[in-house]
Formats: structure tokens, sequence, C-alpha cells
């Protein structure tokens, strides 16, 4: 036990190193995503994120933007709690057939106009799960997607690149 106890003092920590940080280039992509979304919509842009039976990868990834380290809120990109105030469904996951009609009337409940963007490798085709009894196989089975974001899952700047590529459409 105390053999343990020194070899974890000594040892380095077996996580990852976190991200370099690059303060500037994140700034100025959310500040682009906000102004094309005021340029838009007159206002900035409401997300509303469905999980339709992701592994929760993508969820992670998606909850960073809010973390203290994107803090995206700063540049007025905010997370809605209803698609009746959202502009954007971002979808992740394969679409499990037990979603699938959740999936179709949350889509119904956004107000027009809206956009659906596709998040991660399952989200586009159904990724690892594809072919399962269990999924349809991808969120355009079900719902109009206007934008896909590929990835296993899709780190924070790639989402934001995302969005900022929906809005100059
Ligand atoms: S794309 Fe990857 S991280 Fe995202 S839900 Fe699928 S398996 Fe999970």
């Amino acid at each position: 036990m105390r053999r343990l106890l020194f070899k974890n003092l000594v040892r380095r920590p077996v996580t990852e190193a976190p991200p370099a940080r690059d303060d500037a280039a994140l700034a100025a992509l959310a500040a682009e995503v906000d102004r094309a979304a005021r340029r838009r919509l007159g206002r900035s842009l409401a997300i509303r994120e469905v999980d339709a039976g992701s592994c929760n990868g993508c969820e992670l990834e998606i909850h960073a933007l809010n973390n203290a380290f994107y803090d995206l809120e700063r540049f007025g990109l905010r997370f809605v709690a209803s698609p009746r105030h959202a502009d954007v469904l971002l979808v992740t996951g394969p679409v499990t057939k037990n979603m699938q009609e959740a999936l179709s009337r949350t889509y119904r409940a956004t107000p027009d106009p809206k956009w659906v963007v596709a998040v991660g490798d399952c989200a586009a085709n159904g990724g690892i799960f594809a072919g399962s009894y269990a999924v349809t196989g991808g969120v355009s089975n079900v719902v109009p997607v206007d934008l896909h974001v590929p990835g296993c899952p899709p780190n924070p700047m790639e989402l934001l690149t995302g969005l900022l590529a929906l809005l100059q459409a």
C-alpha cells in the first residue's frame, strides 16, 4: 500500500494535456458567427441541442462551448431550453428508433426559418451504429439537414466553424 501511494506521488498523471488555448482565434470566430447571425436574423443565434441517441461524446464537445474555457454566451450565442425559441437544432447521434418521433416533433415545434445541423459521424449516416436494428441511420432520414459537421466527435472550434458556414450560406 505504501509503495502504491509513493508510486502515485511520483508518477506523472495519465490524463491528456489540455488543448492549447488560442483566445484570439476563438474570439475572432465567435464574433464572426455573432455578426453573421445579426446580419441574417437581426439578433444573436439561439441553439437547441437534441441528443438523438448519441454516445454522449458529441454532447461533451457541445457542452464545452458553454464552459469557462470557451464561454460562448459572451459572444451572444446561447443554448435555449425549448425548440420554440431556437433558430438552429444541433442534432447528435444515429437517431434511435425511440428518438425518431421526438426529433420530428422537435423539428415541427421549431419556428421558421430554421436550420438543422447534424453533428458527428453518427448523425451523418449512423456512424459506428450503422446497420443496427435500433437506429434509423442518420438525421437526414428523419428531418431535412442543412449542414453536417463531421468528426467523432467534432471539437468546439469545428462546431463554431460549422455554425458560421451555415449563416454565411
Ligand atoms: S460521432 Fe462519435 S462521439 Fe459522436 S455520438 Fe457518434 S460515436 Fe459518439
